[in-house]
């Protein structure tokens, strides 16, 4: 796509939140996030998804007064970026809106949300669809709504629509896509890894343990993100992020069911060590022509870890400074899936209670895995110098890429969804 006209609208400015951000990172504690899932309920048939239509269960949405306390609590707390995830939280696009202007008004400054994208199914009707869709994005970015995803499985966009059973996706956010640029909202494409990322004709198996075998398989992964970095491009996104494959053995120990033990989400630890080289090695070849979220520092962590090369693993900042609130009962947990770790409702939480000692590393769930590995030089640097002296030591590419990585967040405008990509600042990561 070729139109981008000037944005309508641009959101107020507010006021600079850096002392505060200061503040808690001299305490080495960094800016907090909430993960709300407002609601289990999606209307999508994704295999590799516990929350799929065709999975029976009771699905539970959270009431608006009860999420707004939690909102008020989170923003008392200095909680500086929320999120509102579902199930499908564009089926009660009311209350999402209710949910985002009250985080608005409370100060929260960096507020997410995204969709499955089947507001974009596209039946053949222009002047409907189009008037749909500037209605939407008018409302939208009316509020104070930052960063705005729409989840794309697969760079063959008929097999995205196939797995996710929504047909006629693709077509309307080709469609939308400059209607939302023209409001000055700037989406997303948020992929799931999976076997399938590349297309059909790529389904990815590591199919021994041959040098031969694994080149085959990390090769393969290369294609894929290429395709699909191209495919989103090619669609008029001007974001995209990766979510990391989130199968777990066993489901019932999360509280979050986006995960699934599907063979297309489901790794070796040895494929997933050649998944997140072959995402890092090809983010440099794109990170020029589409804002590219995934920063290769975590990658190469993740990478060291499934080759088991990582000696000193960063600490998850789940259950310390990010959370996640649950659409059954309400309830605060480290995140979406420490089950086991019931932290009570929101408003009741005292942060001071929180072991900053605690590590975690069970999962790689992109959300609070990327920002804790961004984080820890910083906080570390106040905090514990000597362990930040003794990882440089040990892993000085960890902070080439680290480096790297702040460079290019700063050229892309830190991943603003209301403003759109500068090509000027990004010629340099040719
Ligand atoms: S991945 Fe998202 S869209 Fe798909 S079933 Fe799960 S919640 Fe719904
Ligand atoms: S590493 Fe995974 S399981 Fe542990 S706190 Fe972070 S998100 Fe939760």
């Amino acid at each position: 796509m070729t139109c981008r006209p000037e944005p309508i609208r641009h959101p107020g400015k507010r006021s600079s939140q850096l002392p505060e951000s200061l503040f808690r990172l001299l305490q080495g504690k960094v800016p907090g996030q909430v993960v709300v899932q407002f609601t289990d309920a999606c209307n999508a048939a994704c295999a590799q998804c516990g929350m799929r239509v065709t999975n029976r269960f009771e699905r539970s949405t959270l009431p608006l007064e009860e999420v707004k306390k939690s909102i008020d609590a989170a923003a008392e707390k200095g909680v500086q970026a929320i999120s509102f995830t579902g199930g499908e939280p564009l089926l009660f696009p009311d209350a999402l809106v209710e949910m985002i202007n009250h985080a608005g008004k409370s100060g929260i400054q960096y507020i997410r949300t995204g969709t499955n994208g089947f507001v974009f199914r596209f039946k053949g009707n222009e002047n409907r669809f189009k008037y749909r869709m500037e209605k939407l994005a008018e409302t939208l970015a009316a509020t104070e709504l930052r960063n705005f995803w729409i989840s794309i499985d697969s760079a063959d966009g008929a097999l995205h629509e196939k797995m996710r059973g929504l047909d006629g996706v693709i077509r309307g956010i080709e469609k939308a896509l400059p209607i939302f640029h023209r409001h000055g909202l700037y989406p997303s494409a948020n992929l799931g890894i999976n076997r399938y990322t590349g297309g059909e004709d790529l389904d990815l198996v590591l199919t021994g343990d041959s040098k031969a075998a694994k080149e085959q398989f990390y090769s393969g992964f290369r294609q894929a993100f290429s395709r699909f970095y191209t495919f989103v491009e090619n669609l008029g996104f001007t974001i995209v992020n990766a979510c990391y494959p989130m199968s777990l053995e066993d489901e019932s120990h999360a509280v979050y069911s986006a995960s699934s033990t599907d063979r297309m989400v489901n790794f070796t630890a040895e494929e997933k060590h050649l998944i997140f080289r072959a995402l890092k090695d090809t983010i440099p070849k794109f990170r020029s022509r589409i804002r590219i979220f995934s920063p290769t520092s975590s990658l190469h962590s993740l990478e060291k870890r499934y080759n088991g090369s990582l000696r000193r693993p960063i600490p998850c900042l789940g259950g310390i400074d990010f959370f996640f609130i649950d659409a059954k009962d309400g309830n605060t947990y480290p995140c979406g899936y420490r089950a086991c770790d019931n932290l009570g409702k929101f408003s009741d939480f005292n942060p001071d209670t929180v072991d900053r000692k605690s590590v975690c590393t069970l999962c790689d769930w992109e959300c609070f895995r990327d920002p804790s590995e961004l984080f820890f030089p910083i906080t570390s640097l106040f905090t514990a110098p000597r362990k930040l002296a003794a990882k440089t030591r040990e892993d000085p590419a960890f902070f080439r890429h680290w480096i790297s990585d702040l460079l290019y967040y700063r050229a892309c405008h830190y991943f603003n969804g209301r403003q759109n990509t500068d090509k000027n600042r990004l010629t340099r990561f040719r």
